[in-house]
């Protein structure tokens, strides 16, 4: 069983001197990459951090990061990547619940945790060099199972605290081998997302597996993005759909030199079909958008480029993938009916990191007894086995006895041109139970008033859908991967009422 710091070791002596990793200030190619990834593996051992535990890490991405990260898995430890983004005092819960013995921090980090009490040993990266195992040292060699932890990934929290995704050493082969005909192997990967979340990793990993090269962006905005991938010929790239759109909007975005891209894809929240119509016509190399989850249950896969046609929805199960959609008593609903998305894979987690409960709560099981990951999606087939994809069961609005679904609501929303970008939610109505309220971002040099807009909008959709409020505000709350908060939009509504 071959694990991906074996992969690389191979790079390594095939391909010693390919740049693994670059970033704006530096590179390092895969000989250097295997030799700090060795002296990590040895520090961690020197300081008696056993295999199986966890390596927390709390930084930007950089070059010193990935090195941890890969140098913690040849260690046999579980690499556990935090959000820099959360409050002090959740990185210290987290901490505390992988209970990780070594946690690795960046200066914003350090300033995030201040006055907090972490436990286990601190090691700043500034001082990286003075941590690691003296240059040629080889770790004592640990053998991995396949059933091993590789990483614990805390679920981005959008719904509510978040749970330790505990993801095997062959779930990431999986995934690795899925990517076989991506040509990773010859790739200029661009990561502009953080390296804390699935997203990111899903392009991360494969890159360094097939032998590619991965170029970090420690911090994203459009016109650095555009000019980093022409400045190293980028050829693949992940990212969230909000980082699309500011890409697109930018005045000068077909002055830039995009033609060595192959394949570029997105996940991890709603992208709208005008969006991927816009990329797939002005940015080369095929378009390709995941649906899925950390949890793994299933993942679908829609090629952009090649269904026009099908842009309204997250494309087709996976290779090995498969989903199903079930009624709130787990029955299966019939084909084209609308029902919670289920799904099994090679790429499942294990479970939640130390909860049984919430991991029992989080599955479903067919007549066969075949386990089944709870997405917690909301969606329907279409004729052509097509997912289409519609809200979170959470978000579903319940209004007079009818299901309103939030998604049907944001189409036509942003159809409207003065809405650059928008989100609805159900609040309490005495009169109905719930009730759709909008929230919109105005496009600049467009006038138009809410109330204007939300008649519009009202003309358009079914009696029983009609918005009963639409706000125009700066700017959606997103989370750090660019999702949209609708947690907070209700806290806004709720904070204004009191
Ligand atoms: P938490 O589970 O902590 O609330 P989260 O569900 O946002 O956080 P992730 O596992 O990162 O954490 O995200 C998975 C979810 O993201 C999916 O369940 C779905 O709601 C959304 N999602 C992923 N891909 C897409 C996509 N292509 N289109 C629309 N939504 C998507
Ligand atoms: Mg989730």
């Amino acid at each position: 069983f071959a694990t991906l710091p074996d992969l690389i070791r191979a790079h390594a002596r095939g391909q010693g001197d390919k740049i693994a990793l670059a970033e704006a200030g530096g590179e390092l190619d895969y000989a250097g990459l295997d030799a700090l990834m060795d002296r990590v593996a040895a520090g961690l051992q020197r300081d008696g951090i056993a295999q199986g535990s966890p390596v927390a890490i709390i930084a930007a991405a950089s070059i010193e990061y990935a090195a941890v990260f890969l140098g913690a898995l040849r260690a046999g430890c579980v690499a556990t990547p935090l959000a820099p983004s959360s409050t002090g005092e959740a990185l210290v819960a987290m901490v505390a619940d992988c209970g990780a013995a070594i946690t690795f921090i960046d200066a914003d980090a350090a300033t995030t945790l201040a006055g907090q009490h972490v436990p286990g040993k601190l090691v700043h990266l500034k001082s990286l060099a003075t941590w690691l195992a003296p240059e040629g040292s080889v770790p004592a060699p640990v053998t991995i199972a396949p059933q091993d932890g590789f990483n614990i990934i805390y679920s981005s929290g959008t719904t509510g605290t978040p749970k330790g995704i505990v993801q095997s050493h062959a779930m990431r082969w999986a995934h690795i081998a899925r990517n076989a005909a991506a040509g990773f192997d010859s790739a200029v990967t661009m990561i502009a997302t953080p390296l804390y979340s699935n997203t990111t990793l899903v392009s991360f990993l494969p890159t360094l597996g097939w032998g590619g090269t991965v170029v970090l962006m420690k911090k994203f905005d459009a016109r650095g993005y555009l000019q980093l991938a022409e400045r190293h010929r980028a050829t693949h790239t992940m990212l969230v759909p909000v980082q699309y759109h500011r890409i697109m909007a930018l005045p000068d975005f077909d002055s830039f030199d995009l033609s060595s891209f192959r394949l570029k894809t997105s996940t991890s929240a709603p992208f709208s079909a005008a969006l991927k119509a816009d990329v797939v016509a002005r940015w080369p190399g095929m378009l390709l958008e995941y649906y899925g989850m950390t949890e793994g249950g299933a993942s679908t896969g829609l090629n952009a480029t090649a269904h026009p046609d099908k842009l309204h929805t997250v494309g087709v199960p996976l290779p090995g993938h498969e989903i199903r959609l079930i009624d709130d008593e787990g029955n299966e609903v019939a084909p084209g009916e609308m029902g919670e998305v289920v799904g099994r894979s090679p790429t499942m987690m294990t479970g939640y990191h130390g909860r049984s409960e919430a991991t029992a709560a989080a599955e479903w099981h067919d007549a066969d007894g075949n386990r089944y990951i709870r997405h917690g999606d909301v969606g329907r087939f279409d004729e052509d086995g097509f997912l289409i994809l519609m809200d979170r069961k959470k978000d579903l609005i319940i209004s007079g006895g009818f299901n309103i679904y939030p998604t049907d609501l944001e189409v036509v929303l942003r159809q409207h041109p003065a809405v650059s970008d928008c989100s609805v939610i159900g609040v309490p109505s005495e009169a109905w139970g719930e009730t759709p309220v909008g929230f919109y971002v105005l496009d600049t040099g467009v006038a138009a008033s809410a109330e204007e807009i939300r008649q519009w909008v009202n003309t358009q959709l079914g009696k029983t859908q009609r918005l009963s409020e639409l706000h125009a505000i700066e700017e959606l709350p997103r989370s750090a991967i660019g999702k949209v908060l609708k947690r907070e939009l209700r806290d806004r509504l709720a904070g204004e009422d009191a």
